[in-house]
């Protein structure tokens, strides 16, 4: 059997509990110990306002540059494994406070949508805590069915959550 391609792919890694810097370093320690996968950007880090419930700790996010022969339900699933073991309660309240949340942004040129997994990840469009430390690495890649992602982070320049890069 011929081995999988390497393929690029993107996370997006957010903290709000437990020392979120921490939290996020943390995060991408765990990314590079997936098999099969190199972690090959890293933005930088940048504090936001929460977007949903309020009174909550702002939170810190980054965005990954990966390659990696999983598929992407096999990513997925390992992130999940990752997020669980940071203490991550998934039953917790939705956009509430979170140790560790890794989202799937984008996996190479592909485009699809089923019960656990939706590409590219539903919420880009709008979000400057994912787009703008996204176009710090990838500015040319295209986001399948969207736009590049420095277009994209073009649109929501200046719009809330108020956002400050932390560095
Ligand atoms: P969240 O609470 O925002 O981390 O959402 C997690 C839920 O979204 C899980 O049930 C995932 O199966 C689902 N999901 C769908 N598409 C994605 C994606 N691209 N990245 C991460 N989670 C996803």
């Amino acid at each position: 059997m011929s081995e999988p391609p390497w393929r690029p792919a993107y996370i997006g890694v957010g903290s709000n509990l437990d020392d979120p810097v921490v939290q996020v370093r943390q995060g991408i320690d765990l990314l590079r110990s997936l098999p099969d996968t190199l972690v090959t950007l890293i933005s930088s880090f940048y504090r936001s306002a929460p977007m949903g419930p309020q009174g909550q700790p702002d939170f810190i996010n980054a965005v990954v540059a990966l390659v990696t022969k999983l598929p992407p339900g096999k990513l997925l699933a390992l992130t999940q494994g990752l997020e669980a073991r940071q203490g991550r309660d998934r039953r917790a309240e939705k956009w509430g406070p979170r140790t560790l949340d890794l989202d799937l942004l984008a996996y190479s040129s592909v485009k699809m949508s089923d019960c656990n997994l939706t590409l590219p990840h539903p919420g880009i469009a709008g979000r400057n805590f994912v787009l703008l430390p996204w176009a710090e690495i990838a500015p040319n890649y295209f986001v399948p069915g969207l736009a590049t992602v420095a277009e994209l982070a073009q649109s929501v320049a200046g719009k809330d959550p108020q956002i400050e890069k932390i560095g």
